[in-house]
């Protein structure tokens, strides 16, 4: 028989989806999810694993409520290719299952192509990215640990799009916070493609600026196109070479491999175009994608938060498709993004989202959100609790 419902990815976007259409349909619709990971660990906090105040424990929830509480089956696998002309998956461990309806939120895939070198750099474990947490956020923050006192610690930003705008900006104050209590003769290099901090750039910069004076440099327009992992050099596309301790190199994003391989990247190659009122995609029927893997509306960020409103968008439509219901959605969502520019201190930047039926697009909401005043031990309290509370809403 067919699953009605087969979530790919158990992360952000699709645990809450896999949670929401068991939850929207009264338990009546059969929800897979497939993930090859045995827990859930949140790439949100897990900069604080590398500032060493928070542990991967710390950040991990595990998938016993999806099952026990809601009865969505959780198979522990990986989708290796769609069939979207049959309506199905194939796993990695060769089982198939069939669909109605598939849902792929299978964050990023991380281009390593794009730099010379980064592969092999990181298959031998010397160059790492520690964009998707877990054992690469423990083995980076040990690169740290080992470091010594008046080393150099270096990261270079892709250029946007990428997943979570302000995670680059918000890691160096990390890394650094670190150095300034532990090694306070070590320096920190922030290396951006990017013409310029592209969020919250001037709060970020003020804290480097007086807290952080003299540890962190910033240097914009350093497009990474090289690393040599025997001499521990990165090069760039225009600038000097750099050399440090610890490199930390993040290549070019693109949608999940699986949306890829399955032909669902129309935007650029990179990324999923799909219908905002259901996130269904346009290149494929009956598959909707969630989170990272799209191309978002401008404004709107890769982030978790909102992933896990595109999954709740996402899984209405679905139920009332499967149940035949009219629905007449008006999709309005918001996102926050807290920043911890130390173990206690935190910034934030907040957004609110409409679907524009006449341009089938989502606008922000003039005069919505907007910025902290500047960084507070009380946003630090709220920030912990928003991951408290967006754990216990897609994992609960
Ligand atoms: P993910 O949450 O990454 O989930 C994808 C899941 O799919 C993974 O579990 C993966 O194992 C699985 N998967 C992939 N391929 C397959 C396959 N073929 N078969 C089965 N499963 C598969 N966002 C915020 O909102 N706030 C923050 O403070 C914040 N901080 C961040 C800090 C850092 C350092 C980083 C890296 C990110 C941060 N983000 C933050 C961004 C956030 O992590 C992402 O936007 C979010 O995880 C996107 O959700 P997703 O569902 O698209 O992908």
């Amino acid at each position: 028989s067919k699953t009605k419902v087969l979530v790919v990815g158990g992360g952000y976007g699709g645990a809450t989806a896999a949670k929401y259409v068991r939850l929207l349909s009264d338990y009546q619709i059969d929800v897979v999810l497939v993930e090859p990971q045995s827990a859930f660990v949140s790439c949100p906090i897990s900069n604080l694993v590398l500032g060493g105040s928070k542990t991967i424990a710390d950040i991990t929830v595990p998938y016993d409520n999806l099952r026990k509480r809601h009865g969505v089956t959780v198979v522990r696998d990986s989708v290796a290719r769609v069939d979207p002309a049959k309506k199905v998956a194939v796993l990695a461990s060769g089982a198939t299952i069939g669909y109605d309806k598939l849902v792929l939120s299978p964050g990023i895939d991380l281009m390593f192509d794009s730099i010379e070198g980064l592969q092999e750099a990181h298959d031998a474990g010397r160059i790492l990215q520690a964009w998707k947490a877990g054992p690469e956020t423990v083995a980076l923050r040990k690169q740290l640990e080992a470091m010594p006192d008046g080393g150099v610690y270096a990261l270079t930003v892709p250029e946007a799009p990428y997943r979570c705008p302000p995670g680059p900006y918000e890691r160096v104050c990390q890394v650094a916070a670190y150095f300034k209590a532990a090694k306070p003769r070590s320096k920190v290099l922030l290396l951006d493609a990017n013409p310029d901090v592209t969020s919250k750039g001037p709060l970020f910069k003020k804290v480097w600026a007086e807290q952080y004076k003299g540890i962190i440099e910033y240097r914009p327009q350093h497009k990474a196109v090289a690393v040599d992992h025997k001499t521990n050099t990165v090069k760039f596309e225009v600038g000097d070479d750099v050399k440090a301790d610890v490199l930390n190199v993040l290549p070019t994003m693109r949608a999940g491999r699986i949306a890829v391989d399955t032909g669902l990247a129309n935007a650029n190659g990179r990324w999923c175009h799909v219908n905002f009122l259901n996130f269904e995609s346009t290149a494929a029927k009956d598959i909707h994608v969630l989170g990272d893997s799209i191309q978002l509306a401008p404004g709107m960020p890769k982030s978790g938060h909102m992933a896990n409103s595109h999954a709740k968008v996402a899984a209405a439509a679905i139920v009332a498709e499967l149940n035949g219901w009219e629905i007449n959605p008006a999709p309005m969502v918001n996102n926050t993004c807290y920043s911890f520019v130390d173990d206690k201190k935190v910034i934030h930047v907040a957004s609110v989202h409409e679907y524009v039926a006449a341009e089938k697009t989502f606008k922000t909401v003039a005069g919505s959100g907007g910025v902290s005043p500047g960084p507070t031990e009380l946003e630090g309290i709220y920030a912990w609790n928003w991951a408290q509370n967006i754990w216990s809403d897609a994992l609960g």
